[in-house]
């Protein structure tokens, strides 16, 4: 634990040098940063002005909950400074709650997606798809020509996944996928660019619910389709 905490000023300085270094190094990699005057005026503009004011020296996720009870009363206990990688942010954690901020270069998780997102974008055919993937099942990450153990093939073919089987199969309507998990979906799901389900894509998961659910998607019908 730390017993000298950054005062409000320390953390105004550092969040306005973090900015500078944002513009310079962190806006081309489209790093998201809170658009704030303020230092305090949101949890994670807090965080990364904390972080920041520690440079290369790690700090405590109890610091940072401490800093942020201080400057902005009310933001509630529990910290999720990690989830300032989803961001962008390059920050490791040495899983024991201590959290070190690198703001010269995103996380290697930002760049692979941003990689993966401009190879989607210039893919011409399947095969630029599947390689903006690396080769694997979009949804559960099985390489092509390797093994699967889950399901004992010697050699994994990747299929084209149907995202929105609701509209037709182009290449922006695409996901490499196993064909287990091409197959177990049958046109039921929509998927997002991550092979994670987002969507119903027809009424087979409904009828396969619970009576709970059902009358749930049932009342909900009800309202959403009532003229008024
Ligand atoms: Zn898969």
């Amino acid at each position: 634990m730390n017993n000298n905490l950054p005062t409000p000023d320390d953390l105004q300085k550092s969040s306005v040098d973090l900015c500078n270094i944002y513009a310079q190094h962190l806006k081309q990699h489209e790093v998201k940063i809170p658009k704030v005057k303020k230092y305090n005026q949101i949890a994670k503009s807090i965080w990364l002005a904390v972080l920041h004011y520690y440079k290369g020296e790690e700090i405590h996720k109890d610091d940072i909950s401490k800093v942020c009870q201080r400057d902005k009363p009310g933001l509630g206990g529990y910290q999720q400074v990690r989830h300032l990688k989803r961001d962008g942010w390059h920050l490791t954690s040495d899983g024991k709650g201590n959290h070190l901020l690198d703001p010269y270069k995103p996380s290697p998780e930002w760049e692979t997606l941003k990689k993966q997102k401009e190879g989607i974008l210039n893919a011409k055919t399947f095969e630029d798809i599947k390689a903006a993937y690396d080769m694997r099942c979009a949804t559960c990450g099985t390489k092509e020509g390797e093994a699967s153990h889950r399901y004992g093939e010697d050699k994994v073919k990747l299929q084209r996944g149907h995202k929105d089987p609701s509209k037709p199969i182009t290449k922006d309507n695409i996901i490499p996928q196993y064909q287990f998990c091409n197959r177990a979906y049958r046109g039921d799901y929509v998927f997002d660019d991550k092979g994670r389900v987002s969507a119903i894509a027809d009424v087979r998961p409904v009828r396969k619910a619970s009576e709970t659910v059902q009358q749930k998607v049932f009342e909900w019908l009800k309202k959403r389709f009532t003229l008024l």
